[in-house]
């Protein structure tokens, strides 16, 4: 892998590293990435957000038995006169979850419940709608159709069938399917550890006091949030200062503990041949400067056996970086057959945009609704990838592809959405 790594990073025939098109950077990355070994068996209530270790089977057909799927009668077809009325006669009833006993012979129905199972002789249900009910008696009425309103057996899902395949991202409804099968343990992926840490003098940690020019460590909060909403076990190593011997301890301690290291700023120009040299000498690791704003500079690789990622440290190059590059990574990671990106979708932007061509942007905005229902999109005032107050007011990026310049009011954009978006 080594070899490869460094070959395809120095990309001399392939991408120039100083100015990496995004889609090229993502391209690279899904190349290096090697998912976690190791499973565990949970209860299913803790195996929320947790991907599938193994192939979910149905151990049995669902629904297990034919059933009913309306409150009517259930009767055979061949008991139906095909012009005219038919009476016949009420043998029981049937409840979901308390069978009729009997067979049921010619000449006769059953009262059923939606959801009861169908009784022994019976092929076809009635709805009460459609029957004049008459003491013990009922008169149906011809144009029925033998099988109507009957769920199967294994309609749902059949016995041996495979409900889940390893590799999927259980949301709450699979949690209800899993349990519809009657499976209370299921094997997931162990969860991935990601540890994390700010680099920079500048940088205080909450709870001490600013001395002049020095700023809060705000990208540590933002990481937590954005990992602990992926569902990983999240390491918070702290601030770090730009000192070669404190960050190589940071470096190999995290490389130690975690299956993927994140780090924040030191990879911008100036200070990037700095943290080079130290990545060079710990691990595998390219630079480049990615043809997109905010976002410009990121590092991957790998040091030891963990995945690294380095991100700016500008606060929302920060969350772009990790939203266009490192939440998709993390997921193959977590054992993610093939996740989904963002949900984007088409919307007339109200305002006018500045861009230029020749990288992607990705500037904040307010996806809305107008009084017609049809989506707009207006964008944060100030798009400096400084100003985190941008992303905290977004609910969404608005995606300037690179070849795009300057953009009209009412013009459509393409817009990530990042509502519910972990
Ligand atoms: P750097 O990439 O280290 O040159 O940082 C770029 C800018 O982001 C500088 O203005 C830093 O002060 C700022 N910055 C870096 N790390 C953080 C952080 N953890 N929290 C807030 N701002 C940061
Ligand atoms: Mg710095």
């Amino acid at each position: 892998m080594t070899t490869d790594f460094i070959r395809a990073a120095s990309c001399a025939n392939d991408y120039d590293p100083d100015s990496m098109p995004v889609d090229a950077a993502r391209k690279y990355i899904r190349n290096y990435l090697t998912p976690v070994n190791g499973l565990e068996q949970l209860p299913l209530r803790s195996t929320l957000g947790r991907v599938t270790g193994a192939d979910i089977l149905s151990p049995h057909n669902v629904p297990n038995h034919d059933n009913s799927a309306m409150d009517g009668y259930a009767l055979n077809a061949d008991d139906l006169a095909a012009e005219g009325t038919t009476r016949l006669r009420i043998a029981g009833t049937a409840f979901a979850g308390r069978p009729f006993a009997g067979t049921v012979e010619k000449g006769n129905c059953v009262r059923i419940m939606t959801g009861a199972v169908m009784p022994t002789g019976c092929d076809t249900v009635v709805m009460q709608e459609h029957v004049q009910a008459d003491g013990d008696h009922v008169a149906i009425g011809s144009g029925h159709r033998r099988t109507q309103n009957v769920r199967r057996a294994g309609e749902d899902l059949q016995a041996g069938q495979v409900v889940f395949p390893a590799g999927h991202l259980l949301k709450p409804a699979d949690l209800g399917l899993i349990a519809s099968l009657g499976i209370g343990e299921i094997k997931v992926y162990r969860k991935l550890r990601v540890a994390f840490f700010s680099t920079g003098d500048e940088l205080v940690s909450i709870g001490q006091p600013l001395a002049e020019g020095q700023i809060y460590d705000s990208n540590r909060y933002t990481l937590f949030g954005m990992l602990s909403r992926l569902g990983v076990e999240v390491i918070d190593m702290g601030v770090v200062r730009d000192d070669p011997q404190l960050l190589e301890n940071a470096l190999l301690e995290s490389s130690a503990m975690a299956d993927v290291i994140l780090t924040s700023g030191g990879v911008s120009v100036g200070e990037a041949d700095y943290m080079k040299q130290l990545l060079n000498k710990l691990g595998q690791v390219v630079f480049w400067k990615i043809a997109m704003k905010p976002g410009r500079p990121l590092a991957f690789g790998r040091i030891g056996n963990a995945h690294y990622f380095g991100l700016p440290g500008n606060p929302v190059a920060v969350m772009v970086t990790f939203y266009q590059f490192v939440r998709h990574a993390l997921l193959v990671l977590m054992g993610q057959h093939d996740p989904a990106p963002a949900p984007t979708l088409s919307a007339t932007c109200v305002e006018p945009l500045k861009k230029m061509p020749g990288r992607t942007e990705f500037q904040r905005g307010i996806l809305f609704q107008n009084r017609d229902g049809a989506w707009q999109v207006r964008p944060i005032g100030n798009q400096s990838s400084g100003v985190l107050r941008s992303m905290s007011e977004a609910n969404c990026f608005i995606v300037l592809p690179t070849d795009c310049g300057n953009v009209a009011a009412g013009q459509p954009v393409q817009v990530q959405v990042l509502e519910g978006f972990v």
